[in-house]
């Protein structure tokens, strides 16, 4: 019976984990993470929060995209407050070809996309100069503001939460039994790994090899601005979204490495003149500030979700992890699934092609 649970990581995986657990009825949950929402370490606090079905090629991770993103409505009913800030995406960073087959592929998937022409894009955006022939469109993509909901999940869950680095996992015959924090131990039924970046080195001290990599996002923020943007906007090098404080948070690409730029508080300058100059809006727009976030991306890019194995291919009892980039999007339905997951010992169907199957990624 699980009935004392430990989750490491409070960004909105481990939470969306604690709030789960508490409405499954487990009713000692200790979250231990030495970043919280609101703090530049985690990526959740450094996120752009848009929320969509896409996983080109990939119809299992597209599948389990979309069933978050159906997910985050009845979540949203479920905790009130705060709601999605916008419903409704578009996409225009590949070419026009690519562009319909993305949305031909996602159609055939199930997806509510379709393809946006000119006169739609201007009467859907009419304060963007210089709209594309085509767009790809996601009906019921959303943009969350992450910190937010975070923070929400966490205080619904009623989680003990202790900001403190684990230094250590505990493993007895081939089952992790707690952590070590500071010198002292804690005993669990189950430690969840919600970790981010950080789950490398966790899982290295029960001698588990898993690498992933990172690269690293710049976000600009302007000031409060008057509704410009209705929905949220990716074009070829460039994406932008108003959020609920009416600020505008423009990317670069999405592969964008922002390691790669020397002076930092430039780009982001011209992140936002680079926006300016594609509205119509008479007012000043300017840089607010601007965030740097790490995304924690498994190496073959797909979510890590479940029960790891030892060296010999046993799996370890006692822990499970839950690590991915487009973390926004997913964590809803991981933090569901995984409590569910744990609590029957019954493989979620959803889950199984995500589960970590080498001992040395
Ligand atoms: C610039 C940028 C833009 C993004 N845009 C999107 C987007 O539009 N849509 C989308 O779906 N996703 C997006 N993502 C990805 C998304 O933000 C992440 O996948 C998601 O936030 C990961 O959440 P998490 O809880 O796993 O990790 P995090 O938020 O990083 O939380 C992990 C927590 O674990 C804690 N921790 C780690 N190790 C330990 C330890 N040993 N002891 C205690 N605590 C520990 C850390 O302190 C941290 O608080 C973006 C990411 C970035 C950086």
């Amino acid at each position: 019976m699980v009935d004392n649970i430990i989750i490491i990581g409070g960004g909105i995986v481990g939470a969306s984990f604690a709030y789960h657990a508490k409405i499954n009825q487990i009713n000692k949950i200790f979250l231990f993470s030495d970043a919280l929402p609101g703090d530049s370490q985690q990526a959740t606090t450094n996120t752009w929060g848009w929320v969509n079905g896409y996983a080109h090629n990939d119809k299992e991770y597209a599948t389990l995209r979309l069933a978050s993103l159906n997910y985050w409505a009845e979540l949203f009913n479920n905790i009130q407050t705060p709601s999605f800030t916008s419903k409704g995406a578009f996409f225009w960073d590949l070419d026009d070809p690519e562009i319909h087959q993305t949305i031909k592929q996602h159609q055939s998937w199930g997806h509510s996309v379709e393809i946006k022409n000119k006169v739609n894009l201007e009467h859907a955006l009419p304060n963007l100069l210089n709209v594309p022939d085509n767009a790809g469109y996601g009906k019921n993509d959303l943009a969350v503001e992450a910190t937010q909901i975070t923070k929400k999940l966490l205080k619904l869950s009623q989680a003990q939460i202790i900001q403190k680095k684990v230094d250590k996992l505990l493993m007895e015959e081939n089952e992790v039994k707690g952590v070590l924090v500071e010198d002292q131990i804690h005993y669990a039924d189950e430690v969840i790994l919600a970790s981010g970046l950080g789950t490398p080195d966790l899982l290295k001290t029960i001698n588990i090899n898993f690498s992933m990599k990172s690269t690293l996002g710049l976000l600009a923020y302007t000031n409060e601005l008057p509704p410009l943007l209705r929905h949220p906007i990716t074009g070829i090098d460039f994406h932008a979204r108003q959020d609920n404080q009416g600020r505008l948070i423009i990317g670069g690409r999405f592969d964008d490495d922002a390691s790669k730029d020397s002076k930092i508080e430039e780009a982001a300058k011209k992140l936002v003149s680079d926006m300016a100059s594609r509205l119509n809006y008479k007012g000043v727009i300017r840089l607010d500030h601007f965030t740097l976030g790490n995304r924690p991306l498994p190496n073959d890019g797909r979510p890590k979700i479940g029960r790891v194995k030892n060296s010999t291919g046993d799996i370890i009892k006692g822990a499970y992890i839950a690590v991915m980039h487009s973390g926004i999007t997913n964590a809803p339905i991981v933090g569901k699934f995984g409590i569910e997951e744990i609590l029957t010992g019954e493989s979620n169907s959803f889950l199984h092609s995500f589960t970590p199957q080498l001992t040395n990624e």
